[in-house]
């Protein structure tokens, strides 16, 4: 399927690896330049090297900026970096995929204001900083993509998940408003809400939960694959590809949605 998206520029955040970096490279591999952000320099550049191969442009097409996204001036660096690509002044991406670290899994008994100020900053304060920045542009040209990857957590929350839970959920409300309101303009909104995908934040996930229940990770493991329906985790490729999807010229009708990829471990019709 011809995904329409030759040439378009696109800014993922959080994406030297897992599920941000799937989302990159499908983008790179459909001929979109793709500029990409995460906090390791080193990790960053192996991501960078990879999307280039695939990517039909090459490295002239891919560009990895080195900061936290989660700071005004990471943001601004990733900005910049997109002009650099457009060749052109404030001009923001035309995708614009929002991810970052998931906050620390815990006992909410155990969390201060700066915790929970660190999780609203990443994971609601961050997307909604950075579709200000871009989603004037994209509606000025027409057409734009806003991805934010969240969480199956926001439809089904889990306990220990409290940080996220809480901050995904503002975010979901915003996206909700915003999304309707720029309906006519050829932009969309959408969030696509991760179950359990083989990531490196899904494994380092089991061990949390182990002190929290006294399981060993390898316990909290299996039990989770046994609850999701499909029997295995979820592969980051397979995230990828639905993010391409809905940022290409097929997709321009889904709009506002919560899309949820677990397996089929969320039980409701709904
Ligand atoms: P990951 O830890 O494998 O990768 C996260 C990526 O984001 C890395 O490239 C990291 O360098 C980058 N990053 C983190 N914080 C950043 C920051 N402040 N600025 C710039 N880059 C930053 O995680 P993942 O499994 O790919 O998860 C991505 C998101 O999806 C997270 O928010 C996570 O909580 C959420 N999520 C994941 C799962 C899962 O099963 N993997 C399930 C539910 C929700």
């Amino acid at each position: 399927m011809e995904l329409g998206l030759q040439g378009k520029i696109a800014l993922v955040c959080g994406a030297s690896k897992g599920l941000g970096y799937a989302c990159a490279e499908h983008l790179a591999r459909e001929g979109a330049q793709v500029v990409i952000v995460a906090r390791n320099q080193e990790t960053l550049d192996l991501a960078a090297a990879k999307l280039a191969a695939v990517s039909p442009g090459g490295a002239a097409a891919i560009i990895a900026v080195a900061v936290d996204i989660a700071t005004a001036e990471g943001r601004s660096k990733a900005l910049a970096a997109v002009d650099k690509l457009a060749g052109a002044t404030n001009r923001g991406p035309d995708i614009l995929v929002n991810n970052a670290g998931g906050p620390p899994i815990g006992d909410f008994r155990d969390w201060d204001r700066d915790i929970w100020l660190k999780a609203i900053d990443a994971n609601m304060l961050t997307p909604i900083e950075l579709i200000k920045s871009s989603v004037d542009q994209m509606i000025a040209r027409g057409w734009g993509r806003i991805i934010n990857i969240t969480s199956g957590s926001v439809k089904a929350p889990r306990y220990d998940l409290g940080l996220s839970n809480g901050a995904r959920s503002g975010l979901t409300g915003f996206v909700a408003g915003v999304a309707r309101n720029i309906a006519k303009s050829g932009v969309t909104i959408n969030n696509l809400l991760p179950g359990s995908f083989e990531t490196d934040r899904l494994l380092s996930g089991f061990a949390a939960s182990a002190k929290l229940t006294g399981e060993t990770a390898e316990q909290v493991r299996v039990q989770r694959m046994q609850e999701t329906p499909a029997g295995r985790f979820g592969n980051p490729d397979e995230f990828g590809a639905t993010c391409a999807f809905l940022c290409s010229k097929h997709a321009g009708f889904i709009n506002g949605q919560n899309i949820l990829m677990d397996g089929g471990a969320y039980p409701g019709v709904f």
